[in-house]
């Protein structure tokens, strides 16, 4: 026999010739050990220091006695063993033989650098040729390697994966030509107005036979084979379509988010592929959202920030996926003008009912929306969650909880109950009832000495109050007037007698309240919007005086994205505030008086509350409206 002049273990050839020898109905298990990190080792410590150590591992090895040991040259070793060994021992043996390798008796330093990968295969037949058996066991050997090294990788799992990915690339292409990946719809929804807030496409590849394959079937395969751009790109592309069919429907402004794999980072002009497609389809490019995941960010940052960059100046909305996934690059957060972070399944799923998770949580929220980001959070599973992360300030959801991804011809009916939902406005015109124009609600009168008077029109009236003590003739209206964050208030107001901090409008909320205030300090109006979580939560917007017997149009707008709130009076804004905190949940909504102080002496009507901050145009449009109207009558124009 053949041996190797190094180690004096059989060589190669005669490997071969024993195997060659073994009886025909026989099996055997193999294993292909290849030392981890040798060539530094012999860089390091020179050639012959490395001579030294295979020496030490063909001894450690062959002392082993599992079978038949050979050196195939370098740092490879073969050991073939009978197959009379149970199968499902040989991986004890494997990970005691990793473990024992670093016990060797050898110098530490050189020792402490190298380890074993090896690939395991067994209960193969010697019928086959051992080129067969060494080329599986190899590429299992490959496998462990290249997840980490020193570990053993067993042929069989492997196979199945190989398999199956060999298939899924024959096929590929062709599934792309056949139409055969699909979009399947995820809504997102604002959990506070139950409002759609967009939806994100996802991939589904339909296949005719087999029926739907997840993406966790082939995008990991995608991502290595290059794949996944085009499947991006088409999915983008089939997003733009669908937004194109949409034109001049409910559905037209419906954001889409479609995801994009890292490696479109490596291609200078996507950005200009992306805007040409959606010029193609006519589809506005703030309406396409691009999400990219999280560990991008860790890896490639240069890149990133240039190509978000250019995303964003060509008006596409940008988010980061799977946010807390990772390692966050948190400080990357104030160079990348993303619009939107995606909180991550698994971080929502370890945070629930634990202390320390929540206050990360809520503190992620906070800084994002000091940010100017929003912040969607994935994998909403329960009612418990809803509520939790809403408790952290996260107002949007995307989760089975709410939708599993759906086909889009199912997704009509879904947003059916969730669009239009939030933006609704309710108005009380009190033009001889406390009925909101819709129908939808109605005011409750609580005292005596109410009545209809004359209104800001020749033929409207608006609603007397007679003053009196706290919570005394006032209207009591439903809390559903307000369910956004974000609202805007709007009312004309003519005071008869005042008293100082009596409320026209009072607006209880879960952590603070909202009033309207006819006299404050000095005389002046004022709009007083309280954090009732912080001792010193006040928050004033001050204005002129509003005079007796004088109609005035008082407006007040909450952003609570920006938490900018601002005061017009006759459609001029009178004052702005910024860092006022949003005030979540109404619990009780007064006209004409509060909790606290004396009721209102005077008139009030056209009562209007949105559900959204509005701007300046909007305001000064909406009051001339009232004072460009023929029958307008409160004041000379
Ligand atoms: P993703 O971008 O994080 O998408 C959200 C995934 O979470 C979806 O899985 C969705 O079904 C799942 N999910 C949403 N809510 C819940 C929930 O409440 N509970 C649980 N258990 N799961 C929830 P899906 O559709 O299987 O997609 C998996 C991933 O594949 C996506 O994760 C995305 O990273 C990737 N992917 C899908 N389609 C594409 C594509 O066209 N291009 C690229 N580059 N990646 C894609
Ligand atoms: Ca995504
Ligand atoms: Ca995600």
């Amino acid at each position: 026999m053949e041996r190797d002049y190094l180690t004096n273990l059989p060589n190669r050839r005669s490997l071969y010739q024993y195997y060659l020898g073994l009886p025909q109905d026989m099996k055997i298990h193999a294993m292909f050990l290849d030392v981890d990190n040798f060539k530094k080792a012999n860089d390091i410590h020179g050639h012959n220091m490395g001579d030294q150590l295979l020496v030490c591992i063909a001894n450690f090895l062959q002392g082993k006695d599992f079978g038949f040991v050979a050196r195939l040259g370098g740092d490879e070793f073969v050991i073939l063993m009978d197959g009379i060994m149970p199968t499902n021992q040989v991986p004890g043996l494997v990970e005691q033989l990793l473990v024992d390798f670093k016990k060797m008796d050898f110098r530490k330093d050189v020792l402490s650098l190298v380890s074993l990968s090896v690939g395991v295969i067994r209960d193969q037949a010697v019928t086959q040729p051992l080129d067969d058996i060494l080329e599986k066991c190899d590429n299992a050997m490959y496998q462990a390697k290249m997840s980490g090294k020193n570990r053993y990788s067993l042929y069989s799992e492997l196979d199945s994966i190989l398999e199956v990915n060999r298939k899924l690339e024959k096929e590929m292409e062709e599934a792309m030509q056949n139409g055969d990946f699909q979009i399947y719809l995820q809504p997102k929804i604002n959990m506070v107005t139950s409002e759609l807030y967009g939806v994100e496409a996802l991939s589904r590849w339909v296949h005719p036979v087999e029926g739907i394959r997840p993406p966790k079937v082939y995008i990991d395969l995608f991502e290595k084979n290059g794949f996944i751009t085009k499947l991006d790109l088409h999915i983008y592309e089939e997003v733009c379509k669908l937004k194109a069919s949409w034109k001049g429907t409910k559905y037209e402004h419906i954001p889409v988010s479609v995801n994009m794999s890292r490696l479109h980072l490596y291609d200078r002009v996507f950005p200009e592929r992306l805007e040409a497609i959606a010029k193609r389809y006519e589809v506005e490019l703030p309406e396409l959202e691009m999400e990219i995941t999280e560990s991008t960010f860790v890896k490639d940052s240069d890149e990133l920030i240039a190509v978000v960059s250019k995303l964003k100046e060509k008006g596409f909305l940008v988010s980061i996926d799977d946010f807390g996934s990772g390692f966050s690059a948190l400080y990357l957060l104030k160079d990348l003008p993303v619009d939107t972070i995606k909180i991550d399944r698994g971080f929502l799923q370890s945070s629930t009912n634990d202390a320390r998770g929540k206050t990360v949580l809520r503190n992620i929220i906070t800084m994002c929306k000091d940010l100017k980001m929003d912040v969607v959070t994935e994998g909403i599973e329960t009612k418990e969650q809803v509520n939790f992360v809403i408790s952290c300030g996260c107002q949007i959801a995307q989760g089975f909880f709410y939708a599993k991804p759906m086909p889009v011809s199912e997704f009509y009916e879904f947003a059916e109950g969730y669009i239009g939902n939030a933006k609704d406005n309710h108005t009380f015109r009190l033009n001889g009832t406390l009925v909101s124009e819709d129908g939808s609600m109605e005011g409750q009168i609580t005292g005596q000495g109410l009545y209809f008077a004359q209104g800001i029109f020749s033929d409207s009236s608006s609603l007397y109050f007679p003053g009196g003590g706290q919570e005394e003739n006032i209207v009591v209206l439903p809390n559903d007037i307000i369910v956004s964050d974000s609202f805007t208030i709007s009312m004309w107001i003519r005071p008869k007698s005042v008293t100082a901090w009596t409320s026209a409008l009072f607006v209880k909320f879960e952590s603070g309240f909202c009033s309207i205030v006819p006299y404050a300090w000095e005389g002046n109006s004022c709009c007083r919007l309280r954090d009732a979580t912080v001792v010193n939560g006040w928050y004033d917007i001050a204005s002129c005086q509003f005079r007796e017997n004088t109609w005035y149009h008082y407006v007040i707008t909450y952003n609570a994205k920006t938490e900018v709130a601002v005061g017009f009076v006759n459609g001029e804004p009178v004052g702005r505030l910024e860092n006022v905190p949003t005030n979540r949940f109404v619990n009780l909504a007064y006209i004409g008086g509060d909790m606290y102080q004396p009721s209102f002496h005077g008139n009030i009507c056209e009562l209007i509350f949105y559900n959204e901050a509005k701007d300046y145009d909007f305001v000064k449009k909406l009051h001339l409206s009232y004072t460009e109207s023929e029958k307008f009558i409160a004041f000379d124009k």
